[in-house]
């Protein structure tokens, strides 16, 4: 019976048509590598300073570094407070 057969490939196509469509969306669905940043670019990070004099403290969330030059306050550098190994 070649009509049986023709539905058998158009069958199959459509089942790989769709088995294609799903690896796509589970690929965009996957959590993409993130791959290092060329130098200058902006990282992520999680540093906390604190003020060696009035003990003001801030939170860094981006840098141009894994371990950027401390911020400033009452014209002293910032102590960093966080380890690097939380990093
Ligand atoms: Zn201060």
């Amino acid at each position: 019976m070649p009509f049986s057969i023709f539905n058998v490939v158009i069958a199959i196509a459509v089942a790989l048509l769709l088995v294609r469509i799903g690896l796509k969306m589970l690929a965009g669905f996957a959590r993409p590598v993130p791959t290092p940043p060329d130098p200058g670019e902006l990282r992520k990070v999680r540093l906390t300073y604190e003020c060696s004099l009035c003990s003001t403290t801030v939170r860094m969330t981006m840098a141009n570094d894994e371990v950027p030059e401390p911020p400033r306050h009452c014209m002293e550098d910032m102590d960093l407070i966080t380890s690097l190994d939380d990093i």
